[in-house]
């Protein structure tokens, strides 16, 4: 099965979400847990969560993706930044298991400072403070960049926090390939060769999903600015490359592409055509 599905605005709830994937030809989706810059959620209603577990039965969706917002910054070097951190994600984690066992996707965080080692210190704190066994969502770090003091910007320090979590069976990592590509990875000319390495210091069994966006940038820029599919420094070839790979094909892709409704639904029905 190839899951692919774009960006939703989670205005109209959780079946309306799944009802617009479906109707641009997705079988699966990803939402924010809340606004992107932060703040309050909304109150889950169990009913409409239920409403769509079995709309995603009845169309066989693959995994969908939580994002959390972007403020959250677990290795802030602000204790209130911090503490924002941990209770909207304990938060989030209560909210995801009105759908369980999808994923909860998650910036590792900015050490602003304080050093990679810091960082990685604060971040597996959390992990290890909220991830519990009893929990059926699965937590995804984020390939980043590095721009600014970011964290995740290397294979390296994703490791690193991985080692450092307990419940391993709980977290995993989602790949974007823009991110890596402005990160330095050569995606395009060397796609086997980035992953032989993904597998050699993190390891493929962690690569549960991936975010499916071209780059406006020049690989290692680190920049993080999406560009929508084949319009961008990836290519169209290359991305073809990335949903048909042995290795990847098996994974949820999720589209985060500067796109409306329209032109996910575009890229989508591309996209389908490009899957051998
Ligand atoms: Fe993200
Ligand atoms: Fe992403
Ligand atoms: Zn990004």
């Amino acid at each position: 099965m190839f899951c692919i599905g774009p960006h939703l605005s989670t205005t109209g709830g959780f079946l309306k979400m799944g009802q617009t994937a479906v109707e641009i030809g997705a079988n699966t989706f990803q939402y924010f847990t809340r606004n992107p810059r932060g703040g309050r959620a909304k109150a889950i209603d169990p009913a409409d969560a239920a409403a769509l577990i079995a709309l995603m039965e009845e169309e066989q969706f693959g995994p969908v993706m939580a994002h959390a917002p972007y403020t959250l910054n677990p290795c802030s070097d602000k204790p209130s930044v911090r503490e924002f951190a941990m209770q909207t994600m304990a938060d989030d984690l209560v909210r995801t298991e009105y759908l369980p066992g999808n994923f909860y996707n998650f910036h590792p965080g900015s050490h602003v400072g304080q050093g990679i080692e810091a960082g990685i210190t604060l971040i597996a704190k959390q992990l290890n403070t909220l991830l519990t066994s009893d929990l059926t969502t699965t937590v995804l770090l984020e390939t980043m960049t590095g721009k600014g003091s970011e964290i995740g910007g290397s294979f390296e320090e994703l490791r690193e926090i991985c080692d450092r979590v307990s419940l391993a069976d709980k977290l995993g990592i989602c790949l974007d390939t823009c991110h890596i590509h402005d990160a330095g990875y050569d995606i395009v000319g060397d796609l086997d060769g980035v992953l032989t390495e993904f597998d050699r210091v993190i390891g493929l069994e962690r690569l549960q999903a991936i975010h499916l966006n071209d780059s406006k940038n020049l690989r290692g820029a680190k920049k993080d600015r999406h560009a929508v599919i084949g319009g961008g420094e990836l290519g169209l070839a290359a991305l073809t490359r990335v949903i048909n790979h042995p290795v990847l094909r098996v994974l949820p892709f999720f589209l985060e592409t500067p796109n409306e409704l329209p032109g996910y639904a575009e890229e989508i029905r591309l996209l389908r055509q490009l899957r051998v």
